[in-house]
């Protein structure tokens, strides 16, 4: 197992999660609407929740509630 050569400090470890999401900057997620139903999601992704991106449905056989 790989140890730690040198403890990191609370502002590396700061720098490096920001760029992570997490439990801890899950607020600040930029999200956009669902073209297709309308669901809050993040942008430039298929819609987890009918499988549509840019219009066309990328995802089949999805359950559409
Ligand atoms: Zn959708």
């Amino acid at each position: 197992m790989a140890v730690p050569k040198q403890r990191q400090n609370k502002a590396r470890k700061g720098r490096r999660r920001a760029g992570q999401l997490n439990k801890n900057n899950i607020a600040n997620v930029q999200t956009v609407k669902c073209s297709n139903c309308g669901e809050t999601i993040l942008p430039h992704r298929v819609c987890p929740k009918c499988g549509f991106y840019k219009g066309k449905e990328v995802i089949k056989n999805k359950v559409v509630k």
